[in-house]
């Protein structure tokens, strides 16, 4: 941490960074800022099912239970209750310190490119920065069976997917990027995925991959290898690539998948409701993986609680402290240093530095709470005392767009006049 820095910015950007400078007039005073966090992994309507798949009855719970009711809530939504949902999220995201969002849409029908303006204007709205990724979802799973009812709105034909991307192109801006996502091995063709990646090569690509175990057991049974070692092998993997979970992985992927120099999406607060499963951090980093996190399933919005849940995760697997920082280091440094380095490939934005040349999105702790006024560690307390918000502001493209704990533009109670529609007719 540095110390007496003067940070200039014009329109959206970082313009100089200048040390040992004195307070001039003119100048707005920060005592803590740091990088904003990117957010590298979103379904913006699954915010609708917070709290409503937390239950039981009669039936062993797991990831596909939850798909089930996932497809349920899916199935009620037209592009202006997506644009609300996504409004209160991204507001949310701005408050807790996201300042840019990787959108993994998958939700298409009956209105493709509506859908996907519904999410960049919510963007827009709020202010948050947006890599929007049209999703391709084409089949049951890996033996290629059709698309069950609740699949049927993620569904576009291959010649429609490409006409949603060039339809979209006009709409992309400085905070509003695009790039594509094969939603995952069970729901593309192989062939398919690789003349597609092949197509649409040089653009930022995320795809899920190794979630649950099943999908590893049925991605042997069709291809006679396990999901991230067939993406290494029939795929141009690179820095543009980001691979969502990748949980359930062997030593020698977790060692390829570090030299692929694609980045890891890890979700944690998603993958412990959803019971995936805990990714071998250790292991990745020493083979000098890269990695960043997401809010996915939406049941947390908060790289506090990610980062933390990423961290206990593995304290509890291995039974010992400070893991993600290895033999030297702070935990929360190392951890916060790995989502800014890795956000600016896979979002097609530059941002996660306070760097001349990068974008103003800064986020501002509140210098003035007790944990943080005299605290030698600050980031350390910010990730490790718990609850309380320590994020005072958010500054996306050099305009602050959320502070107290509340984002500029909010649509409460269209929000909640929504969740009340939804759950008369669940
Ligand atoms: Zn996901």
């Amino acid at each position: 941490l540095q110390t007496n820095v003067r940070i200039a910015l014009q329109g959206s950007s970082i313009t100089a960074v200048e040390c040992a400078a004195q307070l001039e007039a003119g100048d707005e005073s920060c005592r803590l800022l740091v990088p904003a966090l990117a957010n590298l992994h979103s379904h913006a309507f699954q915010r609708l099912l917070a709290g409503l798949a937390e239950f039981t009855d009669g039936h062993a719970d797991d990831f596909w239970t939850w798909r089930e009711a996932m497809f349920q809530v899916a199935s009620h939504l037209d592009p202006t209750a997506l644009y609300e949902v996504a409004v209160q999220l991204y507001g949310e995201m701005l408050a807790a310190g996201y300042s840019h969002v990787a959108e993994f849409h998958y939700l298409h029908q009956p209105h493709p490119l509506e859908m996907c303006q519904a999410l960049t204007q919510a963007a827009r709205d709020t202010g948050i920065g947006i890599t929007l990724l049209p999703c391709l979802y084409q089949r049951g799973g890996f033996d290629g069976s059709a698309l069950r009812a609740g699949q049927k709105l993620f569904y576009l034909q291959e010649q429609d997917f490409m006409d949603l991307l060039n339809a979209l192109q006009p709409f992309t801006d400085e905070k509003t990027r695009l790039g594509w996502a094969p939603h995952s091995l069970r729901a593309v063709e192989p062939a398919l995925l690789q003349r597609l990646s092949q197509q649409l090569s040089g653009w930022v690509c995320h795809m899920h991959v190794a979630e649950q175990r099943r999908e590893v057991q049925d991605c042997l049974a069709a291809t006679s290898r396990r999901p991230v070692e067939w993406v290494l092998e029939n795929l141009p993997i690179g820095v543009h690539t980001c691979l969502v979970h990748a949980t359930h992985v062997s030593a020698e992927e977790t060692t390829a998948l570090a030299a692929s120099q694609a980045c890891v999406s890890l979700n944690p607060s998603t993958e412990g409701n959803l019971g995936d499963g805990l990714f071998p951090l250790t292991s990745f980093l020493a083979a000098g993986g890269r990695f960043g996190i997401g809010t996915d399933s939406q049941s947390s919005i908060s790289p506090v609680e990610e980062l933390r849940w990423l961290e206990y995760g593995q304290r509890l697997k291995e039974g010992r402290r400070n893991v993600a920082a290895g033999l030297r280091g702070e935990s929360a440094l190392t951890l916060l240093e790995h989502c800014w380095a890795s956000a600016t490939a896979v979002l097609d934005r530059r941002i996660g530095r306070i760097q001349a040349g990068f974008c103003a999105d800064l986020l501002e702790l509140d210098d003035q709470h007790p944990l943080l006024i005299h605290h030698p560690r600050p980031l350390s307390a910010w990730l490790f005392s718990g609850n309380a918000t320590l994020v005072r502001r958010t500054m996306v493209a050099g305009i602050w767009r959320a502070s107290a704990g509340e984002a500029h533009f909010t649509r409460r109670e269209a929000f909640a006049a929504l969740l009340s529609r939804l759950y008369a007719r669940l």
